[in-house]
């Protein structure tokens, strides 16, 4: 199917909330990545989000051109041209985006998806994310109401997130701190400062949440604390104020726990790590368990089949697909695409 418009995407978001599960955002880097994920949505019969960073937009735009709106607007074609083989909606979303890089990376890409507007083509992106959490909350929410008006104007989703994720991604390292939770008293503001604009935004809401790679049983997740946040958010502003919540950082949490943030209104969950892993191990093996063919060694010529980068990034894009029907069960979202109802 085409790249879900708007009015799919909320219908999406809407429906994940009401049935109790979350799509997969998974984060893609290459034309393969992205096939991956397209495959393993469509064989888990599952609408999903395709997600681009600005390291991984960058790394897509060439290593010798490192342009990070370039890459995330040629990944977004080609998963513009190729969605259209496969039964299920999918939504093109950017990954975190400090402040500092708004310039280089959200703002050309939504002037991309107002120019294609303007000539009546389909937006770029459906929805972006704006990572204020490493400001004070009120220059995050300037910052935030700003976008958000403008998104508004170009049937745009904004992300945005509150208190700060531990650990690191994409060289982005964040501080240990109190914030690492957020509070109710946080995310009232944010319901202050925003539901009165009339878009539509989604919450990464911390709840002890950690980037990167961890055992499970290490991460100290307390999904409790996005229960407290809706509770305050709809006693002061009514049910229709409930938010519709990010998982940000969930490498390594526990199913319960992932159930229980879904509950509690997740509708989207970030998957990286554990697709970056899935997509190298295959890799790895098949290096370990041909080096003499893979490589031209003592004199030998190899064995050019082995290493036709075609023959192993083919099985890192079936084990990436399969790590991706994983995360879409976790996430009680198998068998939901509303294409086709
Ligand atoms: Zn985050």
């Amino acid at each position: 199917m085409p790249v879900a418009d708007y009015k799919t995407y909320c219908r999406m978001l809407d429906r994940a909330r009401e049935n109790h599960f979350a799509y997969p955002a998974i984060n893609v880097t290459s034309l393969t990545t992205a096939n991956a994920v397209l495959r393993g949505l469509a064989e888990s019969k599952c609408d999903g989000i395709i997600q681009v960073s600005t390291g991984g937009a960058a790394f897509a735009s060439g290593s010798s051109v490192k342009d990070m709106a370039l890459g995330a607007i040629s990944i977004a074609e080609h998963v513009h041209r190729v969605a259209e083989r496969y039964p299920i909606y999918v939504a093109l979303h950017t990954d975190h985006c400090q402040a500092d890089k708004l310039q280089k990376f959200v703002l050309p890409l939504v002037e991309e998806t107002e120019r294609r507007r303007s000539q009546g083509k389909p937006n770029l992106f459906s929805s972006h994310m704006f990572d204020g959490s490493a400001l004070s909350l009120k220059e995050n929410l300037d910052l935030s109401a700003e976008l958000l008006e403008r998104f508004r104007k170009a049937d745009l989703i904004l992300e945005i997130e509150t208190g700060v994720v531990g650990g690191e991604e994409d060289g982005v390292v964040g501080k240990a701190s109190d914030k690492l939770y957020t509070t109710p008293e946080d995310t009232l503001q944010v319901a202050s400062r925003l539901n009165s604009i009339g878009g539509r935004y989604l919450l990464a809401a911390t709840f002890g949440n950690v980037h990167g790679v961890y055992k499970p049983g290490h991460v100290k997740l307390k999904p409790a604390v996005l229960r407290e946040c809706q509770e305050a958010v709809m006693r002061e502003y009514g049910d229709a104020a409930r938010f519709f919540l990010v998982f940000h950082g969930g490498s390594g949490s526990g199913i319960e726990e992932i159930h229980e943030a879904i509950e509690y209104g997740v509708v989207k969950m970030n998957i990286d790590t554990d697709t970056q892993y899935a997509f190298t191990r295959p890799i790895a093996d098949h290096i370990l368990k041909n080096y003499d063919r893979v490589l031209k060694v003592d004199g030998e010529v190899g064995d050019k089949k082995m290493y036709d980068p075609r023959h192993y990034l083919a099985l890192a894009e079936t084990a990436m697909s399969e790590r991706v029907k994983q995360a879409v069960s976790q996430l009680k979202a198998t068998g939901t695409t509303s294409y086709n109802m």
